[in-house]
């Protein structure tokens, strides 16, 4: 089996009880009847897991579908502002539905060109802004100051603003408090990363009451299967689970990095995510070399500021261990 470390997925799947309850939730429920039209109890188990009012919740499979809606929402012809590099699903949905892309460099250290988006924010047509924290690709996270500012400056000059938490687990950030404090701000979370549950496809956002109902007209009916509906029921009931494993996760990657930090050609930047990004010296060879040892990366070298640069996931203390001999053959 290849050692998996190229989609930033739980190295650990849903533990086996939850799994077994799952399986017997799903067996009891009528397969030839409609699910829940917008999953409305899945979307409670939510709103209460996250102390938010279940007007703001709209549920998905996965959160690459609310970035759709959200670059729907934002309307034909208006702006999708973002930095580079970034997620990619931004990037591909706006260009698919037309909007205008506008890209603004990181820094060289990967933080927010503040000074830079903000005057984007004055000069362009309101659109949607994605701030992502923790920064994917990069693992960075910036100052709360700085998203905080950005995030104020974005909803008054009319525009809406993403925050995507996908990671936030593992840099122990948390921005619901700043969504909650404006209209047109949400928090994009998902089920596919901590909670080792990419299978399943479920993502989520919060959001206030008035933008989570334009989102919702916009997704379609029994958008989550029932199946996926009884799975994160489970999850949510028991939650306690995703702690322990992220402890893990955070451990591990603070250990790679170190393990890695006096490697003579490589160099491992830092990261607040479950995964980081190798600078080494040749991307393909680099590349190719870990998967002869059954190591698979994702690449990441054609990327803007990215140069020499493979994103790997953090896994299991077994697989990392792997990753470190195989990186310190890399010279
Ligand atoms: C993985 C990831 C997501 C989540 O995607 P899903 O469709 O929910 O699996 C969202 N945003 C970023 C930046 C991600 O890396």
């Amino acid at each position: 089996m290849p050692i998996k470390l190229d989609q930033n997925e739980n190295p650990y799947d849903f533990p086996e009880e939850l799994k077994a309850e799952a399986l017997r939730r799903m067996a009891a429920r009528p397969w030839n009847r409609y699910p829940d039209l917008h999953a409305d109890t899945l979307r409670d188990a939510v709103a209460r897991y996250e102390d938010w009012d279940p007007a703001g919740v709209v549920v998905t499979p996965g959160s690459n579908v609310l970035i759709k809606l959200l670059t729907e929402l934002a309307g034909i012809g208006q702006t999708v502002l973002t930095v580079n590099p970034t997620f990619s699903v931004y990037t591909l949905e706006a260009e698919l539905l037309g909007a205008r892309l506008v890209q603004v460099s990181l820094n060289p250290d990967f933080s927010l060109p503040v000074a830079e988006l903000r005057a984007a924010l004055e000069r362009e047509e309101p659109g949607v802004l994605y701030l992502t924290q923790p920064h994917a690709p990069t693992g960075h996270v910036d100052a709360e100051a700085d998203v905080r500012a950005l995030t104020e400056a974005a909803e008054a000059a009319g525009w809406i603003v993403v925050l995507d938490e996908a990671y936030h687990q593992y840099s122990r950030s948390d921005y619901r408090d700043l969504v909650r404090e404006g209209p047109a701000r949400l928090s994009l979370r998902t089920f596919s990363k901590a909670w080792g549950l990419a299978g399943v496809r479920v993502g989520y956002l919060l959001a206030s009451p008035e933008l989570a109902a334009n989102l919702q007209k916009l997704v379609s009916a029994f958008n989550v299967n029932l199946l996926a509906q009884a799975a994160l029921e489970v999850a949510l009931e028991q939650p306690g689970y995703v702690q322990a494993r992220v402890a893990e996760g955070i451990r591990e990657r603070e250990r790679v990095l170190a393990a890695l930090a006096n490697h003579p050609t490589c160099q491992a930047l830092p990261s607040q995510a479950n995964f980081f990004l190798l600078r080494t010296p040749d991307a393909d060879a680099a590349y190719r070399h870990l998967l002869s040892r059954g190591i698979v990366v994702r690449r990441q070298d054609k990327l803007h500021l990215l140069a020499g640069c493979l994103r790997v996931a953090i896994g299991t203390p077994e697989e990392n261990d792997a990753l470190i001999a195989a990186v310190d053959d890399l010279r």
